[in-house]
């Protein structure tokens, strides 16, 4: 299942094959937390609400006893002579283990921020380059002119000097000054993690072959002679976005060109629309930098999890995943570790 939708897709699939969506669910059921399947398979609360959730983490680290400081900032993180002292807005501590888990800087109105990768950083972890993932896209104006409102299901294929590097059918969303939906915040990472300009092309017939809808759309125009094909591509595509193709091709409008452009749309793309509107940072602290149960190398008392790590999936609840499971992973690791061998 994680074919391909992760970066760093073998440091975290061997997260996914020790502790999968199954996993995920019966720990969830043994919180008391029930969950269901939707029609494409993404695993929801039965309640379709996250504070139910939050509310039954919650009564567990009641339960466990847990100490849980609110409006508590941790402003840094030491280590001298080998114990780490953790400084708060409030009040300092020394413990012997410390998990980051801060997160990521995707959609900052949530509170995100840099914390986790200064404070880290200040001890000396590398850190790669941070991107916005599972993003919009601003695109050039005069290609999406007119089709604002417009959602479309599409095939949106990447290419790299002429090579595919990323195909997805979905829906695209047309917006005044660019495009977004699942397909297209799917490519904004495959975009984010290259270092070459790729080419964005959108074939908006994907369920048909060429031969076959020229065919379809010649009986069509035979059948309708005094109808001019513009208007006949108004049955086969948005009037907009059928109006807007018609229009591109001018004088060298046939049923032929039409197709092919339909098949072929080039959208070119400016930018992405930012942190502020980003699901996940791409990048983040690098995977050498700690060992399978997420300790950094340089300091075993250490842990890194979650989105502050530089991996991050496509959407369908792979980050989601990918930060519990680093969770579950750390804490059955710290629980052996520390001697509560009770723990399950
Ligand atoms: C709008 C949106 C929609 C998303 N939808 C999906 C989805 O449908 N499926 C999916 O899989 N993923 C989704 N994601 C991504 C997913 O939510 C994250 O990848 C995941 O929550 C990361 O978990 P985390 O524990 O690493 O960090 P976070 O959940 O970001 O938690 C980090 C916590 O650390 C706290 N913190 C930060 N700095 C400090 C500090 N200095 N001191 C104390 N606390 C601090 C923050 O306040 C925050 O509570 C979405 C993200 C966004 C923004």
């Amino acid at each position: 299942m994680t074919n391909n939708i992760f970066y760093n897709n073998n440091f975290a699939k061997n997260i996914f094959n020790n502790y999968g969506p199954q996993d995920l669910q019966n720990d969830l059921l043994k919180m008391g937390i029930f969950t269901q399947a939707d029609s494409a398979g993404r695993i929801y609360p039965l309640t379709f609400t996250a504070t139910t959730i939050l509310d039954m983490l919650l009564m567990q680290l009641q339960k466990n006893n847990v100490k849980i400081y609110v409006d508590t900032k941790v402003e840094d993180v030491k280590v001298i002579n080998e114990q780490i002292y953790i400084y708060t807005n409030k009040e300092s501590f020394i413990v012997s283990d410390v998990i980051f888990a801060t997160g990521g800087l995707a959609y900052s109105m949530l509170g995100s921020n840099t914390d986790g990768y200064s404070l880290l950083s200040n001890l000396g972890v590398k850190i790669t380059k941070l991107k916005p993932g599972l993003v919009g896209l601003k695109t050039s104006i005069d290609d999406v002119k007119g089709l604002e409102g417009i959602r479309q299901k599409a095939n949106v294929s990447l290419l790299k000097k002429g090579k595919v590097v990323f195909s997805e059918v979905g829906e695209i969303q047309f917006k005044k000054d660019g495009i977004s939906g699942i397909v297209v915040m799917n490519a904004s990472s495959i975009m984010a993690r290259q270092n070459d300009d790729l080419q964005l092309r959108v074939d908006f017939l994907s369920s048909f072959k060429s031969d076959e809808i020229i065919e379809k759309l010649t009986y069509i125009k035979k059948l309708n002679p005094s109808i001019s094909f513009e208007d006949l591509s108004h049955g086969i595509l948005p009037k907009a976005l059928a109006t807007k193709l018609c229009h591109k091709l001018k004088d060298n409008l046939t049923i032929a060109s039409f197709v092919r452009l339909a098949k072929n749309y080039e959208i070119k793309v400016i930018s992405d629309y930012g942190f502020a509107n980003a699901q996940v940072t791409v990048g983040g602290v690098m995977i050498d930098e700690v060992d399978e149960h997420f300790a950094l190398k340089k300091n075993n008392h250490i842990y890194v999890i979650g989105e502050l790590l530089d991996v991050d999936g496509l959407c369908g609840g792979y980050n989601m995943h990918f930060a519990m499971a680093s969770g579950v992973n750390v804490a059955m690791f710290l629980a052996r570790k520390l001697g509560e061998e009770s723990y399950e």
